[in-house]
């Protein structure tokens, strides 16, 4: 149970279908557990096809009007939406540790992070231009138009419950599509919470649907096949996306894919060490190291190694394990038990292969899915923990000589997502930022994210942009408008 939220009715748990909450029309539900305690917090509407169904007709019906409406008018609801987000911060991150685990102060940065997207797509809903070509004929005038595609739907992952969902459905709205949302089974709450505000702030029924559900692959399958449904925006795993990706292609819909990565953190020996242990700590440790862009393998230059090894392990020593509610908490539960024994196994296996744990390496005793936040060293790219997404609190070190060396090892991943590297020789900065075949790449700086740069992958890793100016077009097509006969 969440029991102490000022504003208590921004607990739902029912689906939102055409601007009224709803039940399952079976009448099931679903347990929605807390990962620091292990006990269930709410029992959600268990919601399947016949009910997406619904969502997505309801989203072709308001389609009609929303798109008619002027940017103008959209901006605003937007905006009012964003202005609640932030009224509500402190509940809405209450409910997001909740159901997630992440510390508080985590948290709230988070609603701040989701709530960025929410306003910076209220304003580039007024930027929707189109274009007028100079025409090779003199009779024809050659214009370009912007518009939004229509019925879109999103499937968001447990890691971002709050940020994952505004980042793909802002733009969205925006843009003057209307939206079927399937958030993960794991953290529904945050989901409904914010499509409690969105009816608040006047955003009209039907434009904004939500589908709580304990059965993703059939909610997904209708979602990715649908003809109504023209654009499907998707982040989780790769394995699942590649499924997506498949079914999406019966209608022909035009898709987003933000997938796993598996992104190098290279510290080269010129490096400012304390900047790149910080930079590290933020990268590895933020969300108990469950974000696809968290720092997945750390590759530092042979001088600095010993160095970076030890004062790395300090840091680490001074994380805190706890409830997210717990104010000392800097690093909460894993989403749940599979999640400890895939770290585990990946730890084992590194082990096996010669790999050495400097500290922590173990799950903690429950009631809850806490791991130790852990450093491993001697770690080639071989074993599966280089390999594979690690997502829980465990950074693993590996030793390189030359800049030829990283480069060819951060690259030899199916990935290309985030990667970072510190150094201080600016030729070397740019020749390697160019190299590195990631879709983002930070410079001295371990936490890239935010609302006005571009978010995506290459490779196994996907496609597409979230954020910034470029997000909006996801959500638009360009319609070459042919006028003749003008003379
Ligand atoms: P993770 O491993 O991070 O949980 P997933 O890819 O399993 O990543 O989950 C991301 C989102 O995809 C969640 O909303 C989840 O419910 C949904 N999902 C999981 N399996 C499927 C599927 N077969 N089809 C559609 N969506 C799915």
């Amino acid at each position: 149970m969440i029991t102490d939220l000022k504003d208590s009715t921004l607990l739902r748990t029912c689906g939102l279908i055409n601007g009224l909450w709803k039940e399952s029309n079976k009448g099931a539900r679903f347990e929605v557990n807390d990962p620091g305690t292990a006990r269930p917090l709410a029992h959600v509407s268990d919601l399947d096809q016949e009910e997406t169904e619904e969502a997505i007709q309801a989203a072709a019906v308001a389609f009609r009007d929303w798109k008619s409406r002027t940017a103008k008018d959209r901006s605003r609801l937007l905006r009012n939406w964003y202005d609640l987000i932030l009224m509500h911060q402190e509940d809405l991150a209450k409910v997001l540790t909740s159901e997630q685990g992440k510390p508080l102060s985590e948290a709230r940065a988070e609603i701040i992070y989701g709530a960025s997207f929410v306003e910076f797509f209220s304003e580039e809903a007024k930027r929707t231009y189109g274009e007028i070509i100079p025409s090779p004929a003199v009779s024809k005038k050659i214009t370009v138009l912007n518009l939004p595609l229509g019925v879109t739907a999103a499937i968001t992952p447990w890691n971002f419950p709050v940020a994952m969902i505004t980042r793909k459905v802002s733009p969205a709205l925006a843009a003057g599509c209307t939206s079927v949302i399937k958030p993960a089974e794991a953290t529904p709450l945050s989901a409904l919470a914010l499509g409690e505000l969105a009816q608040r702030a006047g955003i009209p029924a039907g434009v904004l649907n939500i589908i709580p559900t304990s059965r993703p692959a059939r909610v997904g399958e209708l979602l990715a096949s649908h003809p109504l449904v023209r654009k499907l925006s998707f982040t989780g795993s790769t394995a699942v996306g590649k499924k997506l990706m498949s079914l999406a292609s019966s209608t022909v819909k035009r898709l987003s894919l933000e997938l796993g990565g598996n992104a190098p953190f290279i510290v080269f020996d010129d490096a400012d060490l304390d900047l790149a242990v910080e930079g590290a700590l933020l990268s590895k440790f933020r969300n108990a190291g469950q974000t696809c862009v968290c720092a997945n393998r750390m590759l530092v230059q042979s001088v600095i190694y010993e160095a970076f090894v030890d004062r790395l392990t300090q840091r680490v020593s001074e994380l805190v394990v706890g409830h997210g509610l717990v104010p000392q908490t800097t690093i909460g539960p894993l989403i749940n038990p599979a999640a400890l024994d895939k770290v585990e196994a990946l730890i084992t296996d590194a082990q096996n292969h010669g790999a050495r744990v400097e500290i922590g390496g173990k799950a903690l005793q429950g009631p809850g899915t806490f791991f130790e936040p852990t450093v491993i060293t001697g770690v080639t790219s071989k074993m599966r923990i280089s390999r594979e997404e690690i997502f829980g609190p465990v950074a693993i070190i590996q030793k390189f000589t030359t800049e030829a060396e990283v480069v060819g090892l951060a690259n030899d991943t199916p990935y290309g997502l985030a990667a970072y590297f510190y150094t201080r020789d600016i030729s070397r900065a740019w020749r390697v930022a160019e190299d590195l075949e990631f879709g983002m790449v930070g410079l001295n700086d371990g936490l890239i994210s935010n609302e006005v740069a571009p978010f995506g992958g290459i490779k196994e890793s996907g496609f597409g942009i979230e954020g910034s100016h470029h997000g909006i077009n996801e959500y638009l097509h360009k319609k070459y408008f042919c006028l003749g006969a003008m003379n």
